[in-house]
């Protein structure tokens, strides 16, 4: 067990210290990082500019297309990549070309003048934003070692494609919440796009390869950065998404894939509900719709905002118990240590009381309820007020005036908790 745990501590410092490589600095007399987003001393020096001027011409140029409409982006892989580092870039890769109109070439055979260097020289995931100026290749860095695996290679290379982060779209603020306080960074990291990166009308996706964590960059790694307002999605802000529907869409918009295919269909669909028209001459549909194009719907909310595989949205008496958290019959001695998570919100109804009983309460004992805890959020819906382990709240009732947020987590499943806990209301 411990040495699962101290496996889990020695992933997690080096992903943390990837990301802290992230924070701004000068790489070398030619660039510039911020974040893990690389610009000219150009490019940088307009950035500083408050009006943005020229920060699109730039910074941010597409790749181009061929004469069959594929937009070609060549490549080499640099002699620092090892075998495994460069699977994942041929993976990643894939994740972007099948279902986008992008198409990765050996610029040992296409010999452009602009193309990228997947690298590991230097430690850290990084990559320019979009095609940049420098002929002699653009470094796309993967990491030393264990660092950037193979869904931050496809962040990266979404970088190099021309996407910016997700959770610094123009309208960010109206789906999450940055915690700035708690930021250990420069907060440029966080801050939004004017109308730099358009987001082509793709919905703002929780799930996207752009998207950070919730705890990135965070002072105080047990609580959040950038959290979801609809909290109950809290669980989809995780690191490692791969490429998801929506961020192939923002690209087949970008790139005009619809044209390049429509010249190769002999009929062109118009697609609904954010499905697209690929390379097969048919919509490719988001997840829950479906028809020829897209127009069934079997899902009330988008996919993106998927449902917590345990908690959810509660407004009526309800039993919360370990048997929501854990199916016993289900867990095996091969499934721990586990990293499990459930976000419950609990709404406050104005014609009724609303009451918590903590029936039965009994979760792993350790001084900072670090290995499994239950968090009360009362007076924010983002912060906790109180996390308790142990038998810490057996017993206790609660009388919220508010919606609050009941969060359960466990790290390390030494056993299944002792977990009752009433919501009443009267
Ligand atoms: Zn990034």
């Amino acid at each position: 067990m411990l040495q699962h745990f101290g496996f889990w501590i020695f992933s997690f410092v080096v992903f943390r210290e990837t990301l802290s490589q992230y924070s701004r600095q000068r790489m070398s007399e030619d660039f510039i990082r911020l974040g893990d987003m690389l610009y000219t001393e150009e490019a940088y020096d307009d950035l500083r500019q408050p009006s943005f001027r020229s920060f699109r011409k730039q910074i941010f140029s597409f790749w181009p297309k061929d004469d069959d409409g594929l937009v070609i982006v060549p490549y080499l892989i640099d002699s620092s990549v090892g075998s495994t580092k460069k699977e994942d870039i041929r993976k990643a890769m894939t994740q972007w070309t099948e279902k986008t109109c992008i198409k990765f070439v050996d610029n040992r055979e296409a010999k452009e003048k602009h193309y990228l260097v997947f690298q590991s020289r230097e430690k850290g995931c990084f990559s320019f934003v979009g095609r940049s100026k420098l002929a002699k290749g653009q470094p796309v860095n993967v990491g030393k070692d264990r660092e950037c695996n193979l869904n931050v290679i496809a962040h990266e290379i979404g970088h190099a494609l021309g996407l910016a982060h997700e959770h610094t779209r123009h309208d960010r603020d109206e789906h999450v919440v940055v915690f700035l306080d708690n930021i250990s960074v420069d907060e440029r990291d966080f801050r939004k796009d004017k109308d730099v990166f358009s987001s082509y009308g793709v919905p703002y996706n929780y799930k996207s390869v752009m998207h950070y964590h919730k705890t990135i960059f965070a002072k105080n790694r047990t609580i959040a950065t950038i959290l979801p307002k609809m909290v109950e999605f809290e669980h989809t802000l995780r690191s490692n998404n791969p490429v998801d529907h929506y961020d192939a869409l923002l690209i087949n918009l970008a790139y005009k894939c619809k044209d390049t295919w429509a010249n190769r269909c002999r009929k062109i669909l118009e697609c609904q509900n954010y499905g697209f028209f690929g390379a097969e001459c048919k919509c490719v549909c988001p997840l829950g719709t479906s028809g020829l194009r897209c127009e069934k719907r079997s899902v009330k909310r988008l996919p993106h905002y998927e449902s917590p595989r345990c908690g959810g949205l509660i407004n009526g008496t309800t039993m919360i118990s370990d048997a929501d958290i854990f199916s016993r019959g289900r867990i095996s001695e091969s499934a721990l240590p586990a990293v499990k998570e459930c976000i419950w919100l609990v709404k406050h109804r104005s014609d009724r009381r609303l009451q918590i009983v903590f029936e039965d309460f009994e979760l792993s004992e350790d001084p900072e309820c670090r290995r499994e805890f239950l968090e009360i959020r009362v007076n924010s819906l983002y912060r906790p007020d109180k996390r308790a382990c142990g038998r810490q709240l057996h017993g206790a009732r609660l009388q919220p005036k508010g919606d609050i947020v009941i969060y359960y987590r466990v790290y390390i499943l030494e056993k299944i908790p002792d977990l009752k806990i009433f919501i009443r209301y009267f």
